[in-house]
């Protein structure tokens, strides 16, 4: 591989995710509630997702991942330092 993507670890904040409008975060909530459901995973205060998981958000909200990873950073959802993991 060319070894453009530096693969961090994505932890969304679940608490957070929850303080924002539905209309903004839909897909990526509704999104985070299936992983949950498919984990059996219903406790956390963070939720670690795969990194392809990302880009299939991105695609959902018309975005490149870096794109919406910033968006995220912006609504508190990623911490600030989940910024340059996703840029390619
Ligand atoms: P699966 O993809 O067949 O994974 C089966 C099990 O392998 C998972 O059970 C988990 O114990 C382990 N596993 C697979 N990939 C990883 C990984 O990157 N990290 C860790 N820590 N474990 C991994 P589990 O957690 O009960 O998940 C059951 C099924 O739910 C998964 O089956 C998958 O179909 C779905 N799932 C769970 N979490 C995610 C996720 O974050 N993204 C996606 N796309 N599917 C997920
Ligand atoms: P870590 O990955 O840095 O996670 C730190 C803590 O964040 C975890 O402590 C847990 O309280 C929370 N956390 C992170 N992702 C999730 C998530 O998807 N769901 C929930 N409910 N909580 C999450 P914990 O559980 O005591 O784990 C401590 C460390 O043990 C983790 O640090 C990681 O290094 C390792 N670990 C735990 N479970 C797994 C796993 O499934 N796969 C791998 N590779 N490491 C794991
Ligand atoms: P992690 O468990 O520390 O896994 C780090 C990376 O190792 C994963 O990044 C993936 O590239 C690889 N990996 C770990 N376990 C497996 C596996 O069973 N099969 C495959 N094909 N690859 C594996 P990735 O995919 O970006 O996932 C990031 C984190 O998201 C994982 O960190 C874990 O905390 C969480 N996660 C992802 N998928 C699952 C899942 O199915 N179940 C659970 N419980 N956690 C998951």
């Amino acid at each position: 591989s060319s070894g453009a993507e530096a693969a961090t670890k994505i932890v969304i904040n679940l608490e957070r995710l929850q303080e924002l409008p539905a209309d903004q975060v839909g897909p990526l909530a509704r999104y985070a509630a299936t992983i949950q459901t498919q984990r059996g995973d219903y406790n956390g205060k963070v939720l670690s997702i795969r990194a392809e998981d990302l880009r299939s958000l991105a695609i959902i909200y018309d975005l490149t991942p870096g794109e919406l990873t910033d968006r995220l950073i912006g609504w508190g959802v990623l911490p600030p330092e989940a910024g340059p993991a996703m840029q390619e």
